[in-house]
């Protein structure tokens, strides 16, 4: 294994979340009854002529700067023609030799630091409909909602050395494109999926090997798995003296193997030509410089920020700044409660847990900064715990309403009052004379048991600080 290097290169295709598709004004919207999404022009009557839609070219366009692509002035939209049932032109939209944005670059961390792999294009193309199998008595019935949904292809070199580069390249694609809001890059929905070609080589060869490619992976998990195992299938090969086939491959997630589809067609067998029913694509540099105005703060800068000003660990860093809307979570929770160090704590332990449990994306989160942050004000001013503040984000994950309002409705506020604490104090130590002779002779362990004891007859209520001093002054008398 060690002797050999494995090659990736990556077509990544996100669905734009343009409101209306390519060509025609059908919603885009997921999750519709089949085919009602669907007008003469996406169902590929004859005598229908597709209008591009120009808020596909703006997201492309997007997506190309963010990603230090080069723009064309002059683009143009091109047929790739090929016969599949879900595809009822017979040819696809899409672009051949002129794509919107070349030779760009993403930037990401490897053990051996930053690494840029480099962008061959990103074109825009439109998707095709969906089989659904089986439903009705083992036939095959065709849901063209999707037909003609906007897409863009961003095509990386085979720049990529390990599965490990290929998910940091995927993350880090993911949030860019969820930065700049072209595209919600839901996977299991499928708006962001990748081919994925792999080939290898032994170490110093200059040459690359054949490629193999698996169609339309959309979990990172899978895509994992499946360039693992595709490696040590073609080293297995080569070492036995065979030879790669160029081929395209399923990949299939409960055996955990690649199957053989189909030989690997060439572009040639798709018989590219300009689409004659649609006009070129012409850019003003006025266009794309407005465009490029407008682009909001990518996640690098973002991060960089966040080291400097806010002093964040790099890996807290890289966890905030990779979504967009947790990093505008932390910063205008920040500005409310302006307590930057408390903001990221919660942000990474206490949230990053919760969805990771619930399975739920960041944007999904519930409550609002405002929330968040004065939350963090309760806690700072001493007028609930820190174990009430947990129970707390569980009622902001559950019923999101101002956490004041909370703490008063279900009585969590923190009893400071010196009186009341010493009452609970002495009824513990009461409770409790092992406990105290323990800590006399020297367990300190006890005091932390009597504490605890204290916490839970008040419900998480009592101030831990002030527990501790009356505990050991009241101690001291006995
Ligand atoms: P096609 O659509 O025919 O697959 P593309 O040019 O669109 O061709 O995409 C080719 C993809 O395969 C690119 O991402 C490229 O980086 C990758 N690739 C090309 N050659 C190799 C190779 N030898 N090993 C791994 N990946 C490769
Ligand atoms: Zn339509
Ligand atoms: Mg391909």
């Amino acid at each position: 294994m060690s002797e050999y290097e494995i090659v990736i290169g990556l077509e990544v295709h996100a669905e734009l979340s343009t409101k209306t598709k390519i060509f025609c004004s059908c919603p885009t919207s997921f999750g519709a009854e089949p085919n009602t999404h669907t007008c003469p022009i996406c169902m590929a009557m004859p005598g229908t002529l597709p209008v591009l839609n120009e808020k596909v070219v703006e997201y492309a366009v997007k997506a190309g700067l963010a990603t230090n692509c080069e723009i064309s002035r002059n683009s143009k939209n091109d047929r790739k023609n090929y016969f599949y049932p879900d595809l009822p032109k017979s040819y696809q939209i899409s672009q051949f030799d002129k794509p919107l944005c070349e030779h760009g670059y993403v930037e990401i961390d490897t053990e051996e630091g930053k690494k840029k792999i480099r962008l061959l294009r990103i074109h825009i193309e439109e998707d095709a409909g969906k089989l659904n199998h089986d439903e009705f008595g083992g036939g095959s019935l065709v849901d063209l909602n999707r037909a003609g949904v906007p897409l863009i292809e961003i095509v990386s070199e085979p720049d990529l050395r390990s599965s490990q580069e290929v998910e940091q390249y995927l993350r880090k694609l993911k949030s860019i494109l969820e930065y700049i809001e072209v595209s919600d890059c839901k996977m299991q929905e499928g708006s962001l999926r990748a081919d994925v070609n792999v080939s290898v080589r032994k170490k110093g060869e200059t040459k690359f090997g054949t490629r193999t490619e698996m169609k339309n992976m959309n979990s990172f998990r899978s895509i994992v798995r499946a360039i693992e195992y595709e490696a040590n299938r073609q080293i297995d090969v080569l070492e036995d003296g065979g030879k790669i086939e160029q081929e395209t491959l399923r990949w299939d997630e409960v055996s955990g193997k690649t199957f053989s589809m189909r030989d690997k067609e060439d572009a040639q067998d798709y018989r590219y030509f300009p689409d004659p029913d649609l006009v070129a694509i012409k850019l003003s540099d006025e266009y794309i410089e407005n465009i490029k105005n407008g682009l909001p703060e990518l996640p690098e800068s973002r991060k960089k920020r966040y080291l400097e000003e806010y002093k964040l660990t790099e890996k807290d860093a890289n966890i905030i700044s990779s979504s967009k809307y947790l990093a505008d979570l932390f910063e205008e929770a920040t500005k409310i409660c302006n307590n930057p160090k408390a903001v990221n704590n919660w942000i990474i332990s206490d949230i990053s847990r919760i969805l990771n449990e619930t399975e739920m994306e960041p944007i999904e989160i519930p409550f609002d900064s405002n929330q968040l942050g004065k939350l963090v004000i309760l806690i700072d001013k001493g007028t609930i715990s820190s174990s009430i503040a947990k129970k707390v984000l569980v009622e902001l994950f559950e019923n999101p309403r101002d956490p004041e309002e909370i703490i008063k409705e279900k009585g969590w506020i923190q009893i400071s009052d010196e009186g009341a604490i010493k009452e609970v104090v002495l009824k513990v130590l009461s409770e409790n004379p092992q406990s105290v002779s323990d800590y006399k002779a020297g367990k300190d362990k006890a005091l932390g048991f009597l504490v605890g004891q204290a916490m839970k007859q008040t419900k998480g209520q009592a101030n831990p600080q002030m527990l501790n001093k009356m505990f050991i002054e009241e101690i001291k008398r006995i």
